[in-house]
């Protein structure tokens, strides 16, 4: 047993690692606080590791108040820390109330949550989480021809995965007799009229502003129409359009869409309805009743604001504020679940998990850390100038998260052997992490070893290299083989290579995502597969640990024998 003062330290450090990062603590970075703080704890590595193991479990299960006020009672010099260090990258909202801001997120179950969606949702909840508010996601499901099951489940898990957490699940499809009663509001108060014109006509009228008679229909013709939408017309055959301005200078104005026909099976409400609303009316809608008081949006919708408001005027509903920011989009790489989807179905790219995608699927199988994304997003703030951050940003701090947990191993790509001479054949501690507090390993060697190709063609006969954690060798013969000479265990200014000892290597193989696009071309060659060997050690990892590969990069196991590069 530990003693009550480490105890107590372990307590505290866990609670203050838990607060900053959103009410989960980990055991790896409390570990390496406390060594560092007391390094004669050192010896006794493992058994606080289990004790930390255990407080994690318990304060991970309390919530950040609790956290909180457990943090205040023991330590209250450290929460004074915690909020100085916390950052505040979002502007205040405009209007806002303490306890009254209620944010939505709205995706439509149309294909896999990606990386902008975590910008959207952070930013959502983060405002919530400023003001004691409340954060609403709404599946916004009215188009059964694109939505299905799965999405709603991805978006879910997705969501889940980023650590946030909804006040209130609910979908737009159960909202549809609501959506219903005031779409006949409408009609009965002139905002809105069923057209029958076909859709070109529709479309070619609103390009040139002209309206058509179905404008000027009477009330009696207008509700026996919306009947018939419900019962006998074809899909194409009639929508109901808002009264708008057809000279409107904004076109979104020009009597959009807000009802039409789709005959397919909802993946939720199945057949039930064939009347459905579109984005705007929806949206509009879903907002006010649901008591959104901040709609954030990207940035292309922004012309859709007019027509927001406009509809909710109509129907004299309370108006939320719709506020707009950036699309996050990165070169090469498209942040769009419609080119997402359309890169699966040309069959480019096989699964939403390739770890090529910005999907948070894809993401995840990468090895990039949901902390690690929110971290990028709230480094990128609340901005509308549409501006593509580099991937390294986001790299760069996964790579400051996983370093400290992330086991040395060697890999060599494109082995080659290299046999010593006069070899002393010994067991060699090679540290796991420069830190101490992950142990070492130790390896067998003799006189054989595989060495990377690359290492091997820059070896001439007299240089010399250093195999990292062993000694040094002099090169004597170059060749398929090469061949050289034990010279000595010394530290010296020498070029030091990885290595894996003969009879300890693993095959590996190691996936390298590229951009998918260079040049708005596909990029044929945007995953590569690098074979290889490892230590045998390696088979200890399983699926979703971390490794770096000395030389060569920070990699997620994927499966036995399979790596992904994360990032170098
Ligand atoms: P896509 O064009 O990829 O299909 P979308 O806007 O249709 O994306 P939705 O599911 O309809 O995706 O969007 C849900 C929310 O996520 C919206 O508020 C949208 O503004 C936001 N969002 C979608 N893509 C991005 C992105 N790349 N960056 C930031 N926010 C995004
Ligand atoms: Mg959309």
């Amino acid at each position: 047993m530990t003693d009550d003062e480490t105890k107590s330290l372990v307590r505290k450090f866990v609670l203050k690692n838990a607060l900053e990062h959103d009410g989960k603590a980990r055991s790896d970075t409390v570990i390496a606080k406390i060594i560092g703080l007391k390094p004669e704890l050192r010896k006794e590595v493992r058994m606080i590791l289990d004790e930390i193991n255990v407080v994690v479990d318990d304060v991970n299960k309390l919530n950040i108040n609790e956290q909180k006020a457990d943090l205040e009672r023991i330590a209250p010099e450290m929460l004074v820390q915690e909020h100085k260090e916390q950052k505040n990258a979002l502007p205040p909202l405009p209007n806002a109330e303490m306890c009254k801001v209620v944010t939505r997120f709205p995706p439509e179950p149309n294909g896999y949550p990606h990386i902008g969606h975590a910008k959207a949702v952070i930013i959502d909840e983060e405002y919530a989480k400023m003001y004691d508010g409340k954060l609403i996601l709404r599946f916004d499901d009215t188009n059964p021809l694109k939505e299905k099951l799965e999405y709603y489940d991805a978006i879910k898990n997705g969501i889940e995965w980023l650590g946030v957490k909804p006040h209130m699940i609910k979908n737009t499809s159960d909202d549809m007799e609501l959506i219903y009663k005031y779409g006949t509001q409408m009609l009965e108060i002139d905002a809105a009229y069923v057209c029958m014109c076909a859709i070109n006509t529709i479309r070619e009228n609103r390009r040139n502003g002209v309206e058509c008679e179905c404008r000027h229909l009477d009330h009696g013709h207008n509700f026996e129409r919306w009947e018939k939408m419900f019962s006998e017309y074809e899909p194409s055959q009639a929508v109901v359009r808002f009264n708008g301005d057809m000279k409107s200078e904004n076109t979104v104005m020009r009597d959009p869409t807000l009802f039409r026909i789709i005959d397919a099976e909802h993946p939720l409400q199945g057949h039930k309805y064939r009347v459905w609303p579109t984005y705007d009316l929806a949206t509009s809608i879903e907002d006010s009743v649901d008591g959104v008081t901040h709609a954030i949006r990207t940035k292309e919708y922004e012309l859709r604001n007019e027509l927001y408001y406009a509809i909710i005027d109509k129907l004299q509903l309370r108006k939320p504020l719709m506020m707009e920011f950036s699309r996050l989009e990165f070169d090469g790489i498209p942040v769009s679940k419609r080119k997402i989807k359309s890169l699966i179905e040309e069959g480019l790219v096989k699964s939403w998990n390739d770890p090529r995608m910005p999907t948070l699927i894809g993401m995840k199988r990468r090895g990039i850390l949901p902390q690690a994304i929110r971290e990028f997003i709230l480094t990128l703030g609340f901005t509308k100038a549409n501006t593509k951050p580099p991937l390294d940003v986001l790299e760069s701090i996964n790579r400051k998260m996983i370093d400290p947990s992330s086991i040395r191993l060697f890999f060599v790509n494109n082995p080659t052997i290299l046999h010593v001479k006069n070899a002393p054949v010994k067991n060699i501690k090679i540290k796991n992490h420069p830190d101490a507090y992950m142990g070492v390993r130790e390896v067998k060697v003799n006189d054989t070893f595989y060495i990377a190709g690359d290492d091997a063609k820059k070896m001439k006969p007299g240089s010399e290299v250093r195999l990292i954690g062993a000694y040094n060798v002099k090169i004597d013969n170059v060749g398929e083989k090469i061949i050289g000479t034990y010279n000595g265990d010394e530290l010296r200014n020498i070029s030091k290579i990885q290595w894996v000892s003969k009879n300890n290597e693993v095959k590996m193989t190691i996936m390298v995502p590229k951009t998918l696009y260079v040049d708005e071309q596909y990029n044929s060659t945007s995953l590569e597969i690098i074979e290889g060997y490892s230590e045998s050690y390696v088979s200890r990892l399983k699926p979703d640990d971390i490794a770096q590969f000395i030389r060569f990069g920070f990699c997620r196991i994927d499966s036995s024998n399979v790596a992904i590069l994360t990032h170098r």
